[in-house]
């Protein structure tokens, strides 16, 4: 099972019954730690997540639902898991419009989801943190948390605003054992990105191949998708004594886009 350096943690990673969430369950539970997972769905299927999880590691792994897009139940969700070493802030949503045409509701949601929940499992977290003198806080950003693209206006203004929560979490903490930082992602091919590409062709005039060429991956220099397994990894190094220092911070895993 490989090196466990995170043995008698618990990890709780909000949105994670598929995409970057689950991968990085699942690579917090590879490195030995005790995992919540979550979604709003409350479906058998999360259930048998958490089981396969569970027994796929040697960890003990919850399944607890929570919808992220009210802050009453990001704090439950917290509260519930009754202590937090390491908070994976996860879930997100997408959607892609000219700012003319961009739904106000669907404006609300994003912001909602994508950064208020994260201000919320954060405040409850610090004090279990504190309390423990150890803690990590990982912020799943993005590439578009450091620049922007057309038709995103929500989620671009909500992942800088997650950027600037890191930074005042990590100087709120700084020097108590805890960390915070963003992992800001270049195009990762998960649910969220399949639903962008309908949109994307539609607003581009493009076929499928040619929105995923020339204009996803035309801006990530390496050509390729990221992987789940990458973001995992990025996050069990966050966790690791090495980047006990780090700390306020963004790390891209972007195949070299925000390098442009
Ligand atoms: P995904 O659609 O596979 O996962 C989103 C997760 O959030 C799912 O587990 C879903 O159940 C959960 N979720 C959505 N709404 C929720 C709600 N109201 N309450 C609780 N959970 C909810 O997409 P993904 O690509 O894995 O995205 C995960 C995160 O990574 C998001 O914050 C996204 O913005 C970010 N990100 C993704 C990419 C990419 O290319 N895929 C790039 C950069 C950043």
């Amino acid at each position: 099972m490989g090196d466990r350096i995170l043995a008698g943690k618990l990890a709780v990673v909000t949105g994670s019954n598929s995409g970057i969430g689950l991968g990085v369950a699942e690579a917090l539970a590879a490195a030995g730690a005790d995992v919540v997972i979550n979604s709003f769905t409350d479906a058998a299927e999360d259930h048998d997540l958490a089981r396969r999880l569970a027994s796929g590691h040697g960890v003990a792994v919850r399944y607890l639902q929570a919808d992220m897009s009210k802050p009453d139940q990001c704090r439950a969700l917290i509260a519930q898991a009754g202590r937090c070493d390491i908070l994976v802030n996860n879930a997100g949503i997408q959607h892609v419009a000219p700012i003319p045409e961009f739904p106000a509701e669907k404006w609300d949601a994003i912001l909602a989801i994508n950064l208020s929940s994260a201000f919320h499992t954060t405040a409850v977290a610090l004090p279990m943190m504190r309390a423990q003198g150890w803690g990590r806080v990982i912020n799943v950003a993005s590439a578009h948390g450091l620049t922007a693209s057309p038709y995103k206006a929500a989620y671009v203004a909500a992942k800088h605003g997650v950027v600037g929560l890191t930074k005042v979490t990590a100087l709120e903490t700084a020097g108590e054992g805890i960390t915070c930082n963003a992992i800001c992602p270049g195009y990762v091919l998960t649910p969220i990105v399949e639903k962008q590409i309908p949109d994307q062709m539609k607003t581009h005039g493009m076929s499928r191949e040619d929105v995923i060429a020339k204009v996803m991956l035309a801006r990530q220099p390496s050509g390729q998708f990221v992987t789940v397994e990458q973001i995992g990894g990025t996050a069990v190094f966050l966790c690791s004594d090495a980047a006990a220092q780090l700390t306020g911070t963004t790390i891209s895993v972007d195949g070299g886009w925000t390098a442009l």
